[in-house]
């Protein structure tokens, strides 16, 4: 309902600090997933004042807001110039990387019409965004087991997977679950051979590889990868790449809502222009999911991008990796963890070594109390549980704190001993079908782990339910479902979450 009675701007404002108070913190380095700080104070309010110019105009028209039509082609030509884009490189601003990764798999899908069932063949450690895209657009989405230890794709494998209804072969660079790069250059000789498109989604890496490849004043060449420790060549230059995904409102550090998707050329992305003119109104002309699109987005990373700089953006990037690799060092010698593979950027992967007596997910539940946001991954395939992190330019130079945390979640852990569920939970969960899952079944889920939405005792505003201060009972739980049965429970979830 809307309210009745007019509030002030500032009681209006007040309420919301009060809202956001209740949220993760966004700055500080302290939530390792979602948020990227760049630790440089001024960018709020840039972003925040470009936004505020830009909000009311219309990217669904670009001869009527020739400014948007502006910038995101300095956006583009940026990020060409950043990742290898050859002269008849071209590109599209989205709203976020999964947008970009739905388009580049939509355009590979248009340009093969000829194909009744088109395929596309992905690495197991994808980003889900690949799975939403075969979903939506009606793609069989192959996927191929990665090497179980390194967690990088397998080009021979890769190779035997793709066939005559392969569309689009993907690599990342690096994956979001364990930050390692996909053997790009094999890859897409792979998918060149079989006359198939090859699609490097880069959207958390393409902003920070660059620079890490490129390495300190005196780097010189780097294209040889690995020798020097830097990452191995995975952008547009490499032959045989189609398209490339980069976020920057991920490593760019802009504000939310921003992606870019690079095409090798016109060719390869007219599949996701959509026109319609069969109504009586205006032309529809979409480059992109969306039609009416925010100036806002677009302006406040136009306006990050240009502060920022080359320069910038190579510091920023050389902290962030400076940063990561004494989190990873740090967190191996913490006796009972290790580091899943050999993390090329900015992330990472934090798994037991071996039975060490104590519970990861209880470490994440330690963390939190001690203000440390982690993200739990579950098991799949070769990957064991885990904890994420991404690591930011803010976390440069408070690396110990961290560390210091982790150990002390850990003596917690383990000093807390081992996690029990609930036999009633495990039993009931042990007998669901997720493809015949009742909304009673999932009202009985909740009653058993103490998260009943009728008891009335919810809540916070804005939290329909009261989530429990502990997850490590129910991320085991979830850990033990099948991915299957784990979404099918998630999306309940959300359902619950989303009620007025
Ligand atoms: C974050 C991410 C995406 C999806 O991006 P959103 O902006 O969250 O939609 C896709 N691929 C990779 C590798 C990512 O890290």
């Amino acid at each position: 309902m809307i309210p009745g009675a007019t509030l002030g701007v500032e009681e209006v404002l007040a309420e919301l600090t009060r809202l956001r108070s209740g949220d993760a913190p966004t700055h500080g380095g302290r939530t390792l997933a979602y948020v990227y700080d760049s630790g440089l104070a001024e960018l709020d309010e840039l972003a925040a004042r470009a936004h505020a110019a830009a909000v009311s105009a219309n990217g669904l028209d670009p001869t009527a807001f020739p400014s948007l039509l502006r910038m995101e082609n300095d956006l583009v030509a940026a990020a060409i110039g950043l990742l290898g884009g050859g002269p008849d490189a071209v590109g599209t601003a989205t709203s976020g990387g999964t947008e970009s990764c739905l388009l580049a798999v939509l355009a590979a899908r248009e340009g093969r019409r000829d194909i009744a069932d088109p395929s596309v063949v992905v690495p197991s450690t994808v980003h889900a965004a690949f799975r939403k895209a075969g979903h939506l657009f009606g793609v069989r989405v192959v996927d191929v087991p990665v090497d179980p230890v390194t967690f990088r794709a397998d080009p021979v494998a890769t190779a035997a997977a793709v066939d005559d209804t392969t569309v689009l072969v993907v690599g990342s660079a690096p994956s979001y679950a364990h930050g390692v790069v996909d053997p790009i250059a094999e890859l897409a000789a792979v998918a060149g051979d079989r006359g198939a498109r090859m699609h490097v989604d880069a959207c958390i890496g393409g902003w920070v590889l660059p620079y890490l490849r490129r390495g300190d004043a005196d780097g010189g060449d780097a294209d040889g990868g690995d020798a020097d420790g830097r990452p191995p060549v995975f952008d547009l230059s490499v032959p045989g790449v189609t398209s490339l995904s980069v976020d920057l409102h991920k490593y760019a550090y802009c504000a939310k809502g921003v992606s870019v998707l690079l095409h090798a050329g016109p060719e390869q992305r007219r599949g996701h222009y959509f026109a319609s003119a069969d109504w009586p109104g205006y032309t529809m002309l979409n480059p992109t999911l969306q039609s009416t699109r925010s100036g806002g987005p677009i302006a406040a990373a136009w306006a990050v991008v240009r502060h920022v700089g080359d320069d910038g953006y190579a510091q920023l990037a050389l902290s962030a990796r400076a940063a990561t690799e004494r989190i990873r060092d740090g967190l191996a010698a913490i006796d009972g963890l290790r580091v899943l593979g050999d993390p090329d950027a900015t992330l990472l992967a934090v798994a037991l070594d071996g039975e060490p007596g104590f519970d990861l997910f209880t470490v994440a539940d330690e963390l939190a109390a001690r203000g440390w946001h982690v993200q739990p991954q579950f098991p799949h395939r070769s990957s064991p549980a885990n904890l994420h992190l991404t690591v930011t330019a803010s976390n440069r130079g408070h690396e110990d704190a961290l560390l210091t945390a982790v150990q002390e979640a850990v003596s917690a852990a383990r000093a807390a001993g081992p996690v029990t569920i609930d036999a009633d939970l495990e039993a009931l969960i042990g007998a669901l079908d997720p493809d015949t899952l009742t909304e009673q079944q999932f009202a009985g889920v909740l009653a058993a782990a103490g998260l009943d939405p009728a008891s009335g005792d919810g809540a916070e505003p804005g939290h329909p339910l009261r989530l429990p201060e502990r997850m490590a009972e129910i991320n085991t739980m979830l850990a033990a479902a099948s991915p299957r049965l784990r979404e099918r429970l998630l999306a309940e979830f959300l359902g619950l979450l989303y009620r007025p």
